[in-house]
């Protein structure tokens, strides 16, 4: 089957063909056939495609919306241009997966999209209103394109914590807020999570039940999660990806006073303070300067500036913070994972996150995690009791496999 994965956020969407089905997914052989980013939609967008083999190209085009976008690179794929000789033209999609943020307490694993289905993702606007309105959007877009007999398939960022129990869930607020309203932890990244566990037990021999690790999502959003026999029992995102460690531009756990405080004080509006607390906080917020950590490490190299340092060891602390709270939680893990643009990337952030945790039976090779960059390598010594591992993410890859699983109805796709 070739699988169109789509995420669709917005003014960008992202998107790759991925063929698979339940062959390869057993032996491992799904393919990708092309990826890409359709960037400032809305106006003159930008196109980025890779297809497996070849050049990649960047093209740009008037795109007034995620409808257009769709449009431009479905043809695109199709055509001789493309150099992905297995689509010829449309028919040549089996189905389409999308990357959907909030799946509330409705969905609990993926879904084959119907009208109930899509009234449920709607409903869930009001826990993710920048996000969910975005992914209705991009699956309207395909319904609209490919006609309602094409399956298509949603994978909720939420469905993998869906398994957290009750005492980790619930905020201690005034009960009756969690039953009018739902107020409670639902966790993000779960598809990324998801898939670092599953490789983790793959590159171990381990069952799922034997799967009791941290993983942490280290990129511009940031999150960890706590996986005992394979599930997921905490997680540090909460009702929103506000919640939890420190990230690009958000600024994760902070007193809630400080919310109205700042209102007050800087004449904020509540949404003005929701903004400031997601886009301009984080690592951007404190160093003044980047979001970005790549380019924090090399002004922290060129310059030694005392706020940028700051904002690297603050991020830093937060994430060990939470393996603490995490080890204590799930008493005690086999072994930390880290995966995102910085987990994957940055041995730098990886060794001050793991440093002095001797105590916890943590030994970091540094020879192992300074070579261990966008590949997955086992990074700690061999006397560590708890392991650490560096494992690039692959959300696009089980979002393929579970549209596969649902459509073929494979009961609790992993
Ligand atoms: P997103 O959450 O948007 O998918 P990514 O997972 O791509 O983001 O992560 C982006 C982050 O990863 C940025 O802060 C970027 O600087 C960081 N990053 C990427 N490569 C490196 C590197 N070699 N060293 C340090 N940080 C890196």
């Amino acid at each position: 089957m070739n699988v169109l994965v789509l995420n669709s956020g917005s003014s960008s969407l992202k998107f790759q063909v991925i063929a698979t089905d339940l062959d390869r997914i057993r032996e491992y052989k799904d393919e990708r056939l092309c990826w890409g980013e359709v960037e400032g939609m809305g106006g003159e967008a930008i196109i980025k495609f890779q297809p497996r083999s070849g050049p990649s190209k960047t093209l740009t085009a008037p795109l007034r919306d995620v409808g257009a976008a769709l449009d431009y690179i479905v043809r695109f794929i199709a055509s001789d241009r493309s150099g992905v000789p297995e689509i010829k033209h449309t028919g040549d999609f089996n189905a389409v997966g999308h990357r959907v943020v909030h799946g509330g307490e409705m969905f609990q694993e993926s879904a084959r999209i119907d009208d109930k289905v899509l009234k449920g993702i709607e409903d869930c606007i009001d826990l993710a209103p920048l996000h969910n309105p975005n992914n209705v959007k991009g699956i309207l877009a395909a319904r609209e394109l490919f006609g309602s007999d094409l399956p298509q398939v949603a994978v909720f960022d939420t469905a993998f914590h869906s398994s957290i129990p009750e005492q980790a869930y619930l905020y201690a607020l005034p009960y009756h807020l969690y039953r009018r309203h739902r107020i409670r932890r639902y966790g993000f990244h779960g598809t990324s999570h998801r898939y670092v566990a599953f490789r983790y037990r793959a590159l171990r021999g381990l069952t799922r039940e034997q799967t009791n690790i941290i993983t942490l999502h280290l990129g511009n959003g940031c999150s960890a999660a706590a996986i005992r026999a394979g599930r997921s029992l905490d997680t540090s995102m909460g009702m929103t990806p506000l919640e939890g460690l420190v990230m690009g531009t958000r600024s994760g756990d902070l007193d809630p006073a400080i919310v109205n405080f700042i209102a007050r004080k800087e004449g904020l509006s509540p949404s003005e303070t929701d903004t400031l607390l997601n886009t301009q906080s984080g690592l951007l917020g404190i160093s003044g300067l980047t979001n970005d950590m790549r380019e924090l490490q090399s002004e922290l190299k060129e310059h030694d500036d005392r706020r940028v340092r700051l904002a690297i060891e603050i991020f830093c602390y937060r994430a060990r913070k939470y393996i603490g709270a995490y080890l204590a939680c799930m008493d005690g893990a086999d072994a930390i994972v880290f995966t995102g643009g910085i987990g994957e990337n940055s041995p730098d952030v990886r060794a001050r996150i793991c440093a002095s945790m001797e105590w916890a039976g943590l030994h970091l090779d540094a020879q192992k995690n300074n070579d261990a960059i966008g590949r997955e390598a086992l990074i700690s010594a061999g006397d560590s009791k708890l392991l650490a591992y560096a494992i690039p993410t692959d959300e696009e890859l089980l979002i393929a496999r579970d549209t596969v699983r649902v459509i073929l109805g494979e009961p609790h796709p992993s």
